[in-house]
This record gives structure tokens, C-alpha cells and sequence, in this order.
């Protein structure tokens, strides 16, 4: 089979698709041109050298700053059956010599190294008779001296870089401020179109920041959220962290310790305790956290206040590598902020006080905004961040919770009411309010109203909510007997008075969010069985869990139940290396726990779905559902009619409307249940895609909209004559 980077991602890596960027900046890395990769923590960096490394003939360097990330990195390539290796000071001169010799004899794909082993003369001599296809620096902020870790090796890589001609060079950071960018840019002499800048938006951290009341009961109140799972507490001083983690010991968590007093041995001790998931929760100052990759850390609290935005950033960065929802609880202190301050005034250097300041106002601005959080943290960083509703931080999950003038859609609403004579319900009269083209409002000739379409800057939810809010207020009764609404004497003076109407606007649910499979619905006992298996796998061959499974893999394990090594290969994070030594292991606890509870395995993908939806339906029976449709316009009553799923409908439309004939088909967006915007959202993604396959559509939109309602979309899509199925 060609090795292309779509097939070392599934084959190798085990996932199904690239992260932002990651394609784009491979296929750079491929056709030669010296890069510049800015990512966040956990946003995929590794992939962007490893994938071409594996398609490239010869071999790929990687300098790299810390023992512990080579050996973490490599660790990993070994288990996923990839030819890596790191040469270091922490090698027996036998396990030197037997790398060497690997590089000698070309078994090797990637060679991980420190700045200062690479400027060696022993190396530089061993590499120049190797063909170098490509040199990776990681951790490239290290070059600039506005990072906060330069290392002066790394600014010698410049003229290293020279002795290898032929080899493309890739440089990595998670380091967001421009000036350091431009460091690295200019050191390596990049063009600046071979820049790839992602978002620094860390989706799936859910960010919290809640007044500091009662520090050891809050964090014990989310400790308690995320039972057996691992997590970082970080506070400002020792004293601190020795108290608190022995607060928490008290309480039965699994917990340790980690800060610079403590003996170098146990620090180490307490680290690979937390990495290999034998203790839960470290409590740790800020000396913890460099040169951690453990993907599953799926919480971190700031028991103190950070010094600024960009430390905050850096330590909640450490939660959720694997993409999997984490939780970042912040308490702010007041007290906290003084004592931050009076260190600040006791600066010497007028300047260094001012920027500290600035740095700190940035922090309580963020503290104390009402708006969504990753408004301001984001500007911090330069970026421009626009959804109304992230979804995933307090502010936004609260939703606003002031009151606000609703007076005009009180208005619109009541008049909808008095125009079809108090004869409704709240769905009809959002319905007319909104435009819907179905068949009830179309009946009554309520598309002809004035208010017909008035209300569409408010979702069905919200005006539902709304109208909840209408009666409470007394503006409107109920109709014991029918539930129609009744207009009160207070509604009179909101209509024709001008009356004002205070109240709330539900926030709308984000329309999108790329977090997949967060709260995937996983059955835990299943998974407590693969995760103990994962750990006894662990043990035996003394390293880190994850570097196994990720805890990813075992939760799609545990939601589909793949019993065939095949359906096994589906799952996040499985390549064929991985299901070669451990597939069977876990196959026989999944097959045991499945037929003992009668489980069958699930689908991972929409795909069997799709084909047996699109597949051309023999028969006339579509021309008679579709025009049985045409009057009723309501796919539950053919359903119950023609004794078929509505599903067996949907498909029948479609091939109906695939012959040319037309169906009103406003009942499909209803159907859907999907807000205007993510409607929208679908049909443009039509227009782009095409709509032979929902597949296509589906992943676009992020896994976020299922594949029922592809479905209805797609029929309405086709009906309104957008354009003809013949594409992709
Ligand atoms: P970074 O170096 O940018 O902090 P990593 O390269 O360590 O991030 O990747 C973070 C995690 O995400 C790793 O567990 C990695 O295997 C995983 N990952 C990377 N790319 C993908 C992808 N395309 N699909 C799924 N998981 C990915
Ligand atoms: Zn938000």
C-alpha cells in the first residue's frame, strides 16, 4: 500500500482524521519547505514531524530540550511499532553504542537528541554519512530569549542546520507571544509564509473562576466531581501545598505532594507515581508540570491566584492533552491579588513594575468579566475570538442572568396571539412567529399575518422560555381546557401602553463545538475492566498507561464493544501495531463482559447507515409515499399509515425528490429540531459537499449533527431545488 499521511494517521496512530492544521502543515514539511508550527499543548504537534518522518527515506532528527519528553515521545513510537530511538546522557555506553549502531545500519526512522549532543563532533561525524531527510526542532522558543526557557545550545542549531543541505527543518512551539515567533523565524532564517499559526483555544477545557469563599471545601466539592480520575492542584507556596495535600489525604484521596523542598528522589518518586496513574492527584507549586505528558489529567485547580495570564494558561494547558472534556477551577482571592501586588511594589525596576502590573489587571480583567472567558484570555494572546457562546466556561453555562428589556418580544408575541384569536398554543404561535412553512400554519392562511416571520432572532427554546416568562408575568392565562393562550388586561398595556416587560433570553446552545466524544456514554463498568488491564499491561513493562491505550481508546471500547479485530481497528487510537500485541487481551474482556450482559456491538461510524439510506429504493412505493406526503404532510402519521420507521420514510422522500417531484418540506427543519443558525450551517455545508454522501457533510460539522437529521435536511435541501445530487 502507498504510505500516504491519511493512512500512517489510521494505520499507525489509529485516528481517523487530522487535527486543525496538522494535514496542511505535513504536506508542507513533504514538498521541503522549512516550517513554523505554533500550537497549543495537546493541539498535535508530534504528528506534524512524525507522519512525514515515516514517508521520508531517510532519517529524521528531533532536538529536543528534556530527557523526559525524548523518553515519553519515544516511548510511544516504540509501542506504536515505529522505528525511534533518543541518544543522551541517561544511556548505559552499551545502549549508546547499540543506537549508534542503528543509525549506522539504517533502522532508524527518528533520532531524538539534546541541542548539545547534536553539536558534538562524535554525532555530527556518525550523522554525515546518513542520509538526514529532516531536522525538527521541538520546543523551538527555546532559541529566544524573551521565552521563558532559553537554552543558549539551541541558538547554535542555526549553523548546525547548515552541515545538512538536503534536510527540510520543521520548528515547534506552544509559545504564543509574537515576539518570540519572530525569534524563531529570524534565527533559522524561515520564510514567513511557511507559518502555521492554530488557534490557542483550547476547546475542551471547561474554564471556571469562582471567588475564593472557602479554598480546601471547593476543591474538595470538585475533586469529588471526577472520582478515580487524575488531576493537579497548584498552589503558591510550600507550606500551602504540604497543608492542603495532607487535608486531602485525610479525606481518602489518592494524593501527593510536589514541590522544590521536598528531596530531589521523592519529587521524582511522587511524579512517576502520578504518571503511571498510581496516585491520583498531585498538589504541587509551579516547579511541577515541565516535561509532563500525561494526556489524562482531567483537572486542574489554581488553589492560588497565577502570577499572570500566560502562567494560567501554561498550567491549565496540562489538563486535557487527549481532547476529552477537563475541568479548570480558578479561586480568586482578593486577598490573594494583595499579596501578588505588594510583591509587585516591591519591584526595583520601574519598568519590570509597570509590566508586571499590566500583566496582572489582564488576569483580573479575566476574573471578573461577565462575558464568555476565552474573550479576554484569547485577546491576551492576540486572537480574536467571536462565538457568542462557547459552552464551555462558567459564564457562558450560566447564561446571563440579568434581566433585560423584552418588552418588544412580549409585542410580537401577544400581537401573534390577538391576530389568530387567542385560539393557539405557544408552539403555533412561535411557529407563525418564526415563519415555519408547516402544514398547520399553512392551513389557517397564518402565513398572510403581519407577525408571520417576525420572531426569527429567537430560537424555538428561547421562545419557549420566553413565553414561560409571559405567563408568569401575567400577561397571558392558560386555557385549562384547550391550552391556548388568552391575552390578560396587563397584556393590553405591554401592547398598546408600551408598557415595559423585564426578563430573561435564554443563551442559545453553542451551534457547534468540535469537542467530540466528551461525554461519550461509555459503560464504566466495562471500563474499570479495560483500565485495569491497561494498567496490569503497564506494570509489566514498567511504563506510563497511556503509552498502552489512551483513556480515549478504552472509553470508545467501552461505547461500542468491538468484538472482532476488525471493528476493534475502528477505534480512536488503534493502529495495527497496538492491536498485533494487545488486541487479543482486550478482545477477551470485551467478548467475556459482552456475552455476559447481551451486548452486542455497536456501529462506530454512520456508515452502514448511510449506504442502506442512499441506496435507490426499488419499487413505486416512494411515489406513493410521496404524495401521501404532499397531503400530510407528517412523517409520523405515514409512518403509522404504511407501518414502516421514519426513517424508511426519509428515505422514500428522497428518492422522490431525487425523480424531480417537488414536496413542501418546511416539516423536515422542524423535524430536525435544529436551530436557524446550524440549519444554515447544514445547508451551506450541502452547497460545498454535495449531498451523494452524508459522511463527508457529517465530519465537517464536526460529529456534532447526527445522521437522522443529515437526513431530513438532505430531503429539504433537495426539495427546494438548491442543486442536484450529482456531485463528490
Ligand atoms: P502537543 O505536542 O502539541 O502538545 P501532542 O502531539 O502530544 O500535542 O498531541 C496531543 C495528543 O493528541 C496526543 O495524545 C496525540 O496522540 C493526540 N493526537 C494528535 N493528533 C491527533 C489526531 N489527528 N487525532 C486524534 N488524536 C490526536
Ligand atoms: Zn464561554
Amino acid at each position: 500500500m502507498q504510505k500516504t499521511p491519511q493512512s500512517i494517521l489510521k494505520t499507525i496512530f489509529g485516528y481517523d482524521e487530522f487535527r486543525p492544521l496538522q494535514k496542511e502543515i505535513i504536506e508542507n514539511v513533504l514538498q521541503k519547505n522549512d516550517t513554523l508550527v505554533i500550537m497549543p499543548t495537546g493541539g498535535g504537534k508530534s504528528l506534524c514531524y512524525q507522519i512525514p518522518a515515516l514517508i521520508f527515506d531517510g532519517l529524521t532528527i528531533v532536538i529536543s530540550p528534556l530527557i523526559s519528553l525524548m523518553k515519553d515521545q519515544v516511548e510511544q513510537l516504540v509501542e506504536l511499532g515505529v522505528d525511534a530511538a533518543f541518544l543522551n546522557s541517561s544511556l548505559s555506553p552499551q545502549e549508546y553504542q547499540r543506537t549508534v549502531d542503528k543509525v549506522k545500519n539504517k533502522s532508524l526512522k527518528l533520532l531524538y537528541m539534546a541541542p548539545e549532543g547534536l553539536l558534538t563532533d562524535k554525532i555530527l561525524t556518525l550523522l554525515s554519512t546518513q542520509k538526514i531527510d529532516c531536522l525538527t526542532i521541538d520546543e523551538a522558543h527555546c532559541i529566544s530569549e524573551w521565552g521563558h526557557d532559553f537554552r543558549p545550545e539551541y541558538r547554535q542549531l542555526a549553523k548546525i542546520r547548515k552541515k545538512f543541505p538536503h534536510a527540510v527543518c520543521i520548528a515547534l512551539t506552544a509559545t504564543a507571544t509574537p515576539r518570540v515567533q519572530k525569534d524563531i523565524q529570524v534565527n533559522l532564517e524561515f520564510d514567513v509564509s511557511n507559518e502555521f499559526i492554530a488557534s490557542f483555544n483550547r476547546e475542551n477545557l471547561f474554564l471556571e473562576i469562582t471567588p475564593k469563599n472557602n479554598p480546601a471545601m471547593q476543591t474538595l466539592e470538585l475533586l469529588r466531581k471526577y472520582p478515580d480520575q487524575s488531576g493537579i492542584v497548584y498552589c503558591l507556596t510550600r507550606n500551602q501545598v504540604d497543608e492542603l495535600a495532607a487535608f486531602l489525604a485525610a479525606h481518602d484521596f489518592s494524593v501527593k505532594p510536589y514541590h522544590a523542598g521536598l528531596a530531589d528522589d521523592d519529587r521524582k518518586t511522587n511524579q512517576e507515581l502520578f504518571i503511571k496513574d498510581d496516585v491520583q492527584i498531585i498538589v504541587a507549586t509551579i516547579a511541577f508540570g515541565m516535561g509532563i505528558n500525561k494526556p489524562n489529567v482531567r483537572f486542574v485547580v489554581h488553589y492560588d491566584l497565577p502570577k499572570n495570564i500566560e502562567s494560567y494558561y501554561q498550567q491549565i494547558g496540562r489538563a486535557g492533552r487527549d481532547g476529552l472534556r477537563s475541568h479548570c477551577l480558578l479561586l480568586f482571592g482578593y486577598g490573594d491579588l494583595q499579596k501578588i501586588r505588594y510583591f509587585i511594589d516591591k519591584m526595583e525596576n520601574e519598568k519590570e513594575r509597570r509590566i508586571a502590573y499590566i500583566h496582572l489587571d489582564a488576569l483580573v480583567g479575566l476574573a471578573e468579566t461577565q462575558i464568555c472567558r476565552r474573550i479576554p484570555m484569547l485577546n491576551y494572546f492576540g486572537e480574536n475570538y467571536h462565538e457568542q457562546n462557547c459552552g464551555m466556561c462558567d459564564n457562558c453555562v450560566r447564561g446571563k442572568k440579568e434581566m433585560v428589556d423584552i418588552t418588544v418580544a412580549a409585542q410580537k408575541f401577544l400581537s401573534c396571539i390577538k391576530r389568530t384569536e387567542e385560539l393557539f398554543g405557544a408552539n403555533h404561535i412561535i411557529d407563525v412567529l418564526r415563519g415555519s412553512e408547516n402544514k398547520k400554519v399553512l392551513d389557517f392562511g397564518h402565513h398572510h399575518l403581519s407577525t408571520y416571520g417576525i420572531g426569527k432572532e429567537y430560537s424555538k427554546q428561547q421562545w419557549l422560555h420566553l413565553a414561560r416568562q409571559f405567563i408568569t408575568n401575567g400577561l397571558l392565562k392558560k386555557d385549562v381546557q384547550y391550552g391556548s393562550l388568552k391575552l390578560t388586561e396587563k397584556a393590553t398595556a405591554v401592547l398598546f401602553q408600551n408598557e415595559k416587560v423585564m426578563g430573561m433570553v435564554e443563551e442559545e446552545k453553542p451551534a457547534f463545538s468540535r469537542i467530540r466524544d466528551i461525554d461519550l456514554d461509555y459503560d464504566r463498568p466495562l471500563f474499570d475492566l479495560l483500565r485495569k488491564k491497561r494498567k496490569e499491561i503497564a506494570d509489566r513493562q514498567n511504563l506510563p498507561p497511556y503509552i498502552i491505550f489512551s483513556d480515549k481508546s478504552l472509553m470508545e471500547m467501552a461505547a461500542f464493544f468491538p468484538q472482532s479485530r476488525r471493528s476493534l481497528l475502528d477505534m480512536h487510537g488503534v493502529g495495527v501495531t497496538k492491536i498485533n500485541r494487545y488486541g487479543t487481551a482486550f478482545l477477551d474482556i470485551i467478548c467475556k463482559y459482552c456475552a455476559e450482559h447481551h451486548i452486542k456491538e455497536k456501529q462506530k461510524s454512520g456508515q452502514a447507515d448511510i449506504q442502506t439510506m442512499h441506496k435507490p429504493v426499488k419499487g413505486k412505493r416512494h411515489i406513493e409515499i410521496g404524495e401521501a406526503f404532499a397531503k400530510t404532510q407528517s412523517i409520523f402519521e405515514l409512518s403509522t399509515q404504511f407501518g414502516i420507521k421514519q426513517s424508511t420514510i426519509v428515505a422514500h422522500l428522497l428518492q422522490y425528490v431525487l425523480e424531480g417531484h417537488n414536496i413542501p418540506a418546511g416539516d423536515m427543519l422542524a423535524l430536525s429540531s435544529l436551530t436557524p443558525v446550524e440549519q444554515k450551517t447544514v445547508l451551506a455545508t450541502f452547497d460545498r459537499l454535495g449531498t451523494k454522501y452524508l459522511k463527508p457533510v457529517y465530519e465537517e460539522l464536526g460529529e456534532t449533527i447526527g445522521y437522522e437529521k443529515l437526513h431530513l435536511l438532505r430531503v429539504y435541501y433537495l426539495s427546494q431545488g438548491r442543486k442536484t445530487d450529482g456531485q463528490n
